[in-house]
This record gives C-alpha cells, structure tokens and sequence, in this order.
C-alpha cells in the first residue's frame, strides 16, 4: 500500500460560479487561478502522485502553461487516473477535509462525492469529503479563501476487495 497528502489553498475573486470537487455552486464566489481553482481536485491531484511517487501538481500542470487556463480540473485528474493505471496502481479510498467558513459543504457533499468518485473509478464508498469552518480565525476566518487536505492511498492493481469497488 502507497499513501499520499495533498494540500491546495485558493482565494475567492468576485464573481462566480465556485467550482469545488467539480461541482458548480453558483451562489459563491469562485476560486481564482490558472485552470478553474477547484481546490479540492488539486489537493486530491497531489495526494494522489504522492502516494505514486509520480511528482506534483505543479510539475505534470504547470501554471505557465496556456493551455491550462481556465481548465477543467476534473480533466486534469482524470489524466492522473491514467497515469496510476499505467503505474499498474489503483486507488483504495481518499479522504478529503475543506477548511472554509462559506460555502457549507453538506448541501453539495454527495454531488461531490459522486462527481469525483466517477473520475476516481471507485465506489462514492470510497471517497470521504468533510467540512471544517476555521472558528472565524485568519485568512479563512475572514473568508479570503479556501485551504483544502487531502490523503489518498493506493494498492497494486488489481488487488482490491470487492466492496473497495462497489
Ligand atoms: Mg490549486
């Protein structure tokens, strides 16, 4: 078994809609960034090579890059899937912690979870998405932005039990 962490941080700009685990919420302000700032997908992106060995986020989708901008994150780890499959790795399960005080994660948890866990190839089972506000206190506190953690842990391919799958 292969274990990685991720973490992402992005700060609201002014207009929405707010992309997070590939779910549009129109009522909040977006992320800002090079592609479309989903923090969730990008720490997820960076727990995920960890756990490969295969380098980070930043190396595989340079910001420098025109032809990231304003992408669809979820198309970026789809590409990640691949690459762990090419590396003969298969994801067991993730777990996700966002740290914001708006927007509440509840209402669009099972949305999220089953938008990622689509691009995962794993179960919904397999991929935990828990909310935090950060108690008022600094730059989150103040809603400047979001902070997101991630862990993710993979296994030899093919090898995975029944209800990891379902
Ligand atoms: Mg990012």
């Amino acid at each position: 078994m292969r274990v990685g962490i991720g973490y992402d941080s992005h700060r609201f700009g002014t207009e929405g809609p707010l992309v997070l685990g590939g779910v549009r919420i129109p009522e909040c302000a977006a992320l800002t960034g090079h592609s479309d700032g989903d923090a969730v997908v990008h720490a997820l992106i960076d727990a995920l090579l960890g756990a490969a060995g295969l380098g980070d986020i930043g190396v595989r989708f340079p910001d420098s890059d025109p032809a990231l901008q304003g992408a669809d994150s979820i198309l970026l780890l789809a590409q990640v899937v691949r690459l762990l499959a090419r590396e003969e790795l298969e994801i067991r399960n993730v777990d996700v912690t966002v740290v914001a005080e708006a927007p509440r994660l509840a209402p669009h948890r099972e949305a999220m979870r089953e938008r990622l866990a689509a691009t995962l190839g794993v179960s919904p089972s397999a991929v935990s998405l828990k909310g935090k506000s950060n108690e008022g206190m600094g730059w989150i506190g103040r809603g400047e932005g979001i902070a997101v953690h991630a862990v993710a842990l993979l296994g030899p391919a093919g090898t995975a039990s029944r209800s990891m799958r379902e």
